[in-house]
């Protein structure tokens, strides 16, 4: 069906009888859905049932309210995707580790099948039960076309140390066509949260799992067939472009996929191979298409290697040496001129800062969700600018971009903004004020790749 080195074994026990279950926190699709295949197959070959079950955890409290929200359309949708496949699909609120245990305990399960999720906290309890019961664990990759674990053994130092192994390994684990999960029998757990009458959960179960502050942004719509929709735009209007079109913000001519692929609405094993299915190559698609898969499948999976790898993926001690002394160094030289101007958290937020550049693209962000992934770059870096803390600044950029962005508290965002300060990076002799090594961007710089001023009309 697909390479079983897409699998991981996380225990040694055998499976022995009873039902399966299939837990999923990113991968909200049943198509091209390695994890949920499998589990599917085996249940079938078994002649056991299946329980299909996504835990809305009330401990886990990292999401903006965005991505809740953004979450909670994903799954409405996915209900009726899991329906129309002749599954059904269990939602149940409250902690994983607990609600995983108490359904083990009552349904007879034998094996649990996990697609894999790179955020801690998940893969802990995961870990927990793979020590801890006597039934198989099996952990399922589907965020990522090229596993992890298969890619590399170490954290990569940059693209250019993935990049060739990468597409040298791809080719043997990509799977020809779609996967589709089986029809099999399934069986709903209790306390399953869409029986609950909505209005009265959404509201406070919302307000129990985060900060509602920021609002909702309503640029992106969740779900498997809002994703097919930007892809299939993208990849018939956008891709033959994507190579020269995607550097302009004034203009959408990148995918915006970003939270699709966050939250497993759209798989990358079926963009890659859409990919190489497309039938008119002319030189021009070509460089478009080596352009886009670098970003989407090359770029992405260098932020799961670091999520997978690095100790503290979110913060600033992922950082190479080289960076973190000449930072240290720079401030050292630096301390009375970047004193005074130092922004309150405030400021930034609402985009009052010296920069306008700066101030529209946070702009853009509050309200969309997003920042154009150019300007994405030149708003991480110029934190360097403002804080006599280096890792002040480091903070402050992870706290506005999980607080604001659809696609943010993910892999791509904490390596985005390590990027910012270095990380997968060059050092850029010589040194500059406020950046040590690291490469710098500047408003000029700026203005002469794209129309700066109509974009800060645009966002002010
Ligand atoms: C400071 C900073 C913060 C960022 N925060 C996030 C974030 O929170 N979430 C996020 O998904 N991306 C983040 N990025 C990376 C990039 O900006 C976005 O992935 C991209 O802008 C998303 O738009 P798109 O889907 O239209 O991209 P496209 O250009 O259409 O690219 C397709 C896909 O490739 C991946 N991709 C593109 N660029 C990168 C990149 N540089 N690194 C890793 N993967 C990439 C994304 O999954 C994207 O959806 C950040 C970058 C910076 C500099």
């Amino acid at each position: 069906m697909f390479d079983s080195r897409r699998i991981q074994h996380l225990n040694d026990a055998q499976y022995k009888s009873w039902n399966i279950l299939y837990w999923t926190e990113w991968a909200l699709r049943t198509e091209w859905n390695c994890g949920l295949a499998y589990a599917s197959e085996y249940a079938l070959q078994k002649k056991q049932k299946l329980i299909p079950l996504i835990t809305i955890d009330n401990e886990y409290q990292h999401e903006n309210i965005r991505q809740l929200i953004f979450l909670i359309e994903s799954i409405d949708e996915l209900r009726t995707s899991y329906h129309d496949a002749g599954l059904t699909l269990s939602v149940i609120y409250g902690k994983t580790r607990e609600i995983i245990e108490k359904i083990v305990k009552k349904n007879d399960i034998g094996m649990i099948v996990a697609s894999a999720t790179y955020v801690r906290y998940f893969r802990d309890i995961l870990t927990h039960f793979g020590d801890t019961l006597s039934l198989p664990i099996v952990l399922v990759d589907d965020a990522s076309l090229l596993p992890p674990w298969i890619a590399s053994d170490h954290v990569e130092y940059g693209a250019y140390t993935l990049r060739k192994k990468y597409w040298n390994t791809v080719t043997m684990l990509t799977p020809e066509r779609n996967i589709s999960p089986e029809k099999v029998e399934c069986t709903q757990t209790h306390d399953d949260l869409w029986k609950v009458a909505k209005s009265s959960w959404y509201k406070k179960y919302l307000s129990e799992l985060t900060d509602i502050s920021c609002g909702n942004a309503n640029k992106f719509i969740g779900g498997e067939s809002h994703a097919e929709k930007h892809w299939n735009t993208f990849k018939k209007e956008k891709l033959p472009y994507y190579d020269t079109a995607r550097k302009n913000p004034n203009e959408e001519n990148t995918s915006l996929l970003s939270p699709y692929l966050h939250f497993g609405c759209i798989s990358p094993l079926q963009i890659y191979h859409e990919c190489s299915q497309l039938k008119t190559w002319n030189s021009k698609l070509e460089t478009s298409l080596i352009g886009f898969l670098e970003e989407c499948l090359v770029r992405r999976e260098l932020a799961i290697n670091m999520w997978y790898y690095e100790k503290h993926p979110d913060q600033w001690n992922c950082l190479p040496d080289w960076v973190i002394k000449t930072l240290d160094e720079d401030r050292e030289k630096q301390t009375s001129l970047l004193t005074q101007n130092e922004y309150s958290l405030d400021d930034l937020k609402h985009g009052r800062t010296e920069d306008p550049l700066w101030n529209a693209a946070q702009h853009e962000l509050v309200r969309t969700g997003k920042i154009h992934g150019y300007v994405r770059m030149y708003w991480g870096k110029q934190l360097l600018r403002w804080f006599r803390d280096w890792k002040k600044a480091y903070w402050i950029g992870v706290y506005l971009n999980d607080t604001y962005a659809i696609d943010g508290c993910s892999p791509n965002g904490y390596t985005g903004i390590a990027w910012c300060f270095g990380k997968h990076d060059r050092p850029f002799p010589p040194k500059k004020t406020h950046y040590g090594l690291v490469r710098s961007m500047t408003f000029g710089g700026m203005k002469k790749k794209f129309d700066v001023e109509k974009y800060i009309d645009k966002w002010s």
